[in-house]
């Protein structure tokens, strides 16, 4: 049955696995002439190759990112091992450079992926007291001769702004690719394309997406060879966003430029009335004098924000009532902000630094909140409430 076109006015929901090739000369041409066509295949054969629903989207994305291709994967973490996977040239594979103040979960994926299981000469790049010292990166780029290294703007859970012009500019004077994980800081307050970055990931799954409904990743770039070579990987390792979610993606992609808007805004009142109230040791947002890094936040972001996630310790002065006093302030919460393990949703939900990360970071009240959309007031409302409940 041939589907006649409808004049609908939204995009289709393409759900089929395979595509109808009609004949056999259709078929022979679909198959060798693929990657002839990398931004939409004349025709589609498989869902797992290209969906249409799914390249709807990806142009959409493209747009916010200034991108000449995206890639939409299952995950984020899909589209961290599609971006990194692209150089590995078995015996031909040069070493690759991580910073180390990035997403766990990349790190638990270099561990146990990429050393343990796939054998690569990997690199780590540390700061120093939550700052990163160029010269040192300068030395390691000197000695290692890394293929690419890979950072993020804003780091996780202290929120470390990366002086990524200075990072930028030695990436380019001794020719090394950049992947940068821009998840936390989105298109809306940098493009890393723009400033030359090779390629760029997302957890689609937090602010793209923006409602805690479905999970998903992309991997942006400029490079044709690069997304022929990227088109390749996600066919045959496997990844691939499901077109129901690619569509309610479409949706959401919509609004997220008013919804950063709105996390940025409600986030920087919060940490400044956070960072004003008696019970609360130290507040971590970038866009407060009191950031280590708030100068290269100025510099980045300018007056367009500083991002929606604020980090803070409720600390007392001992040890034993620092964790005590958490517990407490987290358990006079639990019906007004919800305690979910992810960010970047529409609603305010939070993480107690510890059982995500074990003692890893010196302050065990330290607490990640990442701000919604809702009207400010109510937030602050309910984390005040919450203070109150935990002085006792
Ligand atoms: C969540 C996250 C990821 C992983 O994304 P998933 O969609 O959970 O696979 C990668 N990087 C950052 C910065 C994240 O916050």
């Amino acid at each position: 049955m041939n589907k006649k076109s409808v004049n609908s006015s939204h995009p289709p929901l393409y759900r089929e696995a395979g595509f109808n090739l009609h004949d056999s000369e259709t078929t022979r041409k679909a198959f060798a002439d693929e990657l002839n066509h990398p931004h939409e295949p004349e025709n589609y054969i498989y869902s797992r190759y290209r969906n249409p629903t799914v390249v709807a989207v990806e142009k959409q994305i493209m747009a916010l990112e200034k991108s000449g291709w995206a890639l939409l994967a299952e995950t984020g973490m899909a589209a961290v091992d599609i971006a990194v996977s692209l150089f590995h040239k078995g015996k031909e594979t040069r070493p690759w450079l991580f910073f180390h103040e990035i997403y766990g979960g990349t790190n638990s994926f270099i561990d146990s992926v990429l050393i343990k299981r796939r054998g690569l000469d990997i690199h780590r790049f540390y700061a120093d007291d939550g700052v990163y010292d160029m010269n040192k990166l300068e030395d390691i780029i000197k000695t290692v001769k890394p293929e690419f290294f890979y950072f993020e703007a804003v780091s996780n859970p202290m929120l470390i702004v990366a002086d990524v012009r200075e990072i930028m500019a030695l990436a380019k004077k001794y020719k090394v690719k950049t992947i940068i994980d821009n998840t936390f800081a989105t298109p809306h307050l940098w493009r890393p394309l723009e400033d030359g970055a090779t390629m760029v990931i997302h957890s689609v799954t937090k602010y793209l997406s923006g409602h805690g409904d479905i999970t998903a990743g992309v991997v942006c770039g400029n490079d044709l060879g690069l997304l022929k070579e990227a088109i390749e990987y996600r066919k045959w390792a496997g990844h691939f966003l499901s077109p129901d979610d690619a569509h309610r993606l479409g949706d959401q992609l919509k609004t997220f430029t008013l919804r950063f808007e709105q996390h940025c805004r409600n986030a920087f009142e919060i940490a400044r009335f956070l960072s004003t109230h008696p019970l609360i040791e130290k507040v971590l947002y970038p866009g407060l004098k009191s950031h280590p890094t708030h100068p290269e936040a100025m510099a980045l972001f300018g007056d367009k924000g500083f991002g929606g996630m604020v980090t803070f310790d409720i600390a007392g002065s001992l040890k034993e009532e620092k964790t005590g006093r958490c517990n407490r302030f987290i358990d006079a919460l639990q019906n007004h902000i919800p305690l979910i393990p992810t960010l970047g949703e529409a609603d305010t939900i939070l993480m107690p630094i510890e059982a995500v990360w074990g003692a890893k970071y010196p302050m065990p009240g330290m607490i990640r909140l990442s701000v919604g959309i809702e009207d400010c007031q109510s937030i602050i409302y309910a984390l005040d409430q919450a203070l109150n409940a935990a002085k006792q």
